[in-house]
């Protein structure tokens, strides 16, 4: 079963993963976007980790809320509201239950990547973030490798496509032939499940 403890593990070694990756997740942005993606990323996952160790939520619920809260007030591009909303939402899913257990986990992300696609209006194959989250939750029964490899697949193949949203759609065609960042620090996010189980 997974309690708020686990929970606090996830944000904290995505905090870790972030800040290792920051630079690479910039220089995936500069070559489609605006080179901030990294140090977006950096801030909100950095207000998280003060957050949590501040009010120390006591549910998973509690927990992921927080995190999204933080997200939303402290990124200012694209992604900020956009990972806000789906830990928001994955939160508010789990509702006050103080365990969970994988499916649990699972059916609420789902929501959480609903939420996602109903503000940034993505589908699968745009060249987002949802490319790495949806199979990673479809993966998720599995198990938190399966999900992993699937996130990680799931970024890889957004190379040869040409992003539909966000800013990297304003370069059309000259969007094909890089890895869209959100999906990198989504593929990121979903690993480090993984690291807080161990
Ligand atoms: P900004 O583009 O505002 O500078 P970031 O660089 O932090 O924000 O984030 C860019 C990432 O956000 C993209 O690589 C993409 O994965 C994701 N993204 C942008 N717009 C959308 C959208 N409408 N729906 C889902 N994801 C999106
Ligand atoms: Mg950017
Ligand atoms: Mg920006």
């Amino acid at each position: 079963m997974l309690d708020a403890d686990f929970f606090r593990r996830w944000m904290a070694a995505a905090t870790a993963s972030v800040d290792r990756e920051a630079e690479r997740l910039t220089d995936l942005d500069s070559a489609i976007g605006d080179a901030d993606h990294g140090s977006n990323l950096q801030r909100g996952f950095r207000a998280v980790a003060t957050a949590l160790e501040k009010d120390a939520p006591d549910t998973p619920g509690a927990v992921l809320t927080l995190a999204g809260r933080q997200l939303i007030s402290t990124v200012g591009g694209a992604s900020g509201p956009l990972y806000g909303t789906l830990l928001r939402r994955t939160g508010k899913a789990l509702g006050d239950a103080s365990e969970v257990d994988t499916a649990q986990l699972a059916e609420a992300l789902r929501a959480g990547v609903d939420g996602v696609m109903a503000l940034g209006g993505a589908a699968p194959g745009d060249k987002t973030m949802i490319d790495a989250l949806l199979p990673a939750v479809d993966a998720l029964g599995d198990g938190f490798a399966a999900a992993r490899a699937a996130a990680e697949q799931g970024a890889e193949a957004t190379i040869p496509l040409q992003a539909r949203k966000g800013r990297a759609s304003y370069l059309g065609e000259r969007s094909i032939g890089h890895q869209d960042p959100g999906a990198t620090s989504s593929a990121l996010l979903i690993a480090t499940l993984e690291e807080a189980a161990e």
